[in-house]
């Protein structure tokens, strides 16, 4: 896991290339930054320990891409009468940062790995990348549309994780 500093408000957690990134905010002495959030390092570091054993448990799913894209699609087209939104483009792409995203023109992009998932976390990627459309944040409204279908969003983001987890150490080997 490595420490990188960004122009940013708050800290967050991010893959690059596989690989683990702790982000902190800019602007102040390293030694000052890693003091005022070891409390919130020390639980990301406890979350990634048990997410990675937790990970060794998890069994992939065995889908050819093709079925994900149906899949995906279908899931599109529901959201889009749910939701109110249309998506102009959509990808299947080898990401190595995240599951999916969504420009601000609505152009979706998933990541081919997304088929290894159970279909309820592919659902749940689709629906979340969808309300992206409404709002661009991660604020409280997007919280408020996403916990219209997703109350337990927490615990299906954590389970993304785990088998991020899961996928990329099999890679390795
Ligand atoms: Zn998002």
């Amino acid at each position: 896991m490595k420490l990188k500093n960004r122009n940013i408000k708050y800290p967050r957690l991010e893959f690059k290339t596989g690989e683990l990134l702790l982000i902190l905010p800019h602007g102040k002495e390293p030694a000052e930054l890693t003091e005022k959030y070891s409390g919130w390092i020390k639980d990301k570091e406890l979350f990634i320990k048990s997410a990675l054993l937790e990970s060794k448990k998890k069994k992939l799913h065995n889908r050819e891409l093709n079925e994900l894209k149906k899949l995906v699609f279908d899931l599109i087209e529901i959201y889009s009468d749910e939701l109110g939104v249309s998506s102009e483009r959509v990808a299947f792409r080898n990401i190595t940062s995240k599951w999916a995203s969504c420009s601000k023109y609505g152009n979706l992009v998933f990541n081919t790995d997304m088929k290894y998932l159970p279909s309820r976390l592919i659902s749940y990627i689709v629906f979340h990348e969808m309300v992206h459309m409404i709002s661009r944040k991660h604020n409280a409204k997007f919280w408020e549309v996403i916990n219209t279908k997703y109350e337990n969003h927490k615990e299906l983001e954590r389970e993304l994780f785990v088998y991020w987890f899961r996928i990329k150490s099999d890679y390795k080997k």
